[in-house]
């Protein structure tokens, strides 16, 4: 069944509106994706209706308020197919579920000498918690190198894996070029020396099918934001086994089980790692946008997705000028490009002033654009909302301002 794209538009209210004198088209979806108004509606109620602190409070609105912070971890726990609601670990985003592994799971499994293996591909997030964890215990960081058109090279992987390394963290789908990484094979390879492995699942989980039990990977880091959800909240999934090995993250309340001035003994997971008020309302808001993806079907996101990023990339890689970057035959919905002699933040400009949303710039991966002798690039990135006649808009206006600078 394909989608009803313009009824899925009509509960995104932000969708419609001009920019510049133009109807907006947004496709910053890697950036952030928009929100349906359920979400909305979600915020609003629980601050009008059940705004209260959770797991302590005896009356009702603090009854509330937990019920609907521990669905949404269920409605986590299904999206992932993890075995347990338990191991699913609510942070403030996939930025600071990598940074809770480097500063827990590294302080106490990674010593001097040991190795992490993580790829040319990935997001500073996903890059600088190790090297700050490496400096700090004289750990190892290795880069898996990748091919011109984005690929990682597996045999560079598995000539780096060794009984030294102790985890592989790893992007699932490139926010950059889109490249999504043969993660199962990478997994079973890291397990099979006894590394662990992260998932930084930043721009997989809102397009792919994630089954963490399938992949038997051992972290997964995703935001909401990028799932139709709020700002402000992330996920962590962990391994029980694994989460209660680890010690806590951040220090406070909800994290303990017993405080005295002695000594403190920690709750159990998943609260070990929620120290402090957490997003609650943010928590709340992320079911309607779980449901929303659940009801849509994520088979027919990813189809729909996918036909955008085919459509366009069939036109664009005929207009004249026009550079794609990042050419992987696996890729999440994200066209990157140039346009010969012009700068990505003026093409990101030209295309602002039609309305267009882009992104433009490094992507908060200069190594990877180091690698591939870039500044940067312009990078359109499609979501469920998203249409072809867009894609046309979009199309033609690149067109146009690729023959101004190349005739
Ligand atoms: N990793 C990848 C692949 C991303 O695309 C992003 C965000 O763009 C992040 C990590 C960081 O996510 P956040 O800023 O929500 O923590």
């Amino acid at each position: 069944m394909s989608i009803q794209v313009n009824a899925i538009r009509s509960l995104f209210p932000i969708l419609h509106q001009e920019v510049n004198g133009h109807p907006l088209i947004y496709f910053d979806n890697a950036a952030t994706t928009q929100k349906p108004v359920a979400v909305l509606d979600a915020i609003q109620n629980y601050y009008e209706k059940d705004n209260s602190n959770i797991h302590r409070g005896a009356h009702t609105l603090a009854d509330r308020a937990t019920r609907q912070y521990e669905e949404t971890r269920e409605s986590v726990r299904t999206l992932l197919n993890a075995r347990e609601a338990a191991e699913v670990i609510f942070t403030k985003g996939t930025t600071e579920s990598i940074n809770l592994v480097a500063k827990t799971f590294g302080s106490k499994f990674i010593q001097k000498g040991d190795e992490i293996l993580i790829s040319t591909l990935e997001h500073h997030s996903n890059i600088v918690p190790w090297q700050m964890l490496c400096e700090q215990n004289g750990a190892i960081l290795k880069v898996i190198p990748i091919t011109d058109s984005g690929e990682l090279i597996l045999e560079e992987f598995e000539k780096l894996l060794s009984n030294k390394t102790k985890l592989v963290s790893i992007v699932h789908a490139s926010n950059a070029l889109g490249t999504i990484n043969p993660v199962k094979t990478i997994i079973a390879a890291a397990h099979a020396v006894g590394a662990k492995v992260l998932l930084d699942g930043a721009q997989s989980a809102s397009h792919l099918e994630v089954d963490v039990q399938e992949l038997d990977c051992d972290f997964l880091a995703f935001s909401a934001h990028k799932l139709y959800g709020p700002t402000g909240l992330g996920v962590l999934y962990g391994k029980r086994a694994l989460l209660e090995e680890m010690p806590p993250f951040l220090g406070g309340g909800e994290m303990i089980r017993e405080v005295t001035f002695e000594k403190t003994t920690y709750n159990t997971i998943p609260f070990k790692f929620e120290a402090g008020t957490p997003s609650i309302a943010e928590v709340i808001a992320f079911k309607p946008a779980l449901d929303f993806i659940f009801t849509t079907g994520k088979k027919q996101i990813l189809a729909h997705e996918n036909d955008l990023l085919d459509y366009a990339t069939g036109i664009l890689r005929d207009v004249k000028g026009l550079i794609p970057v990042g050419t992987a035959p696996e890729k999440v919905a994200v066209f990157s490009f140039n346009i010969q002699s012009m700068h990505p933040y003026d093409v990101g400009q030209l295309l602002d002033a039609k309305g267009i949303a882009v992104r433009t710039g490094h992507h908060c991966t200069q190594p990877l654009m180091r690698r591939l002798g870039l500044e940067g690039t312009v990078r359109a990135s499609f979501a469920v909302y998203n249409t072809r006649a867009e894609v046309d808009v979009f199309v033609q206006a690149v067109s146009k301002i690729a023959s101004l600078k190349n005739k």
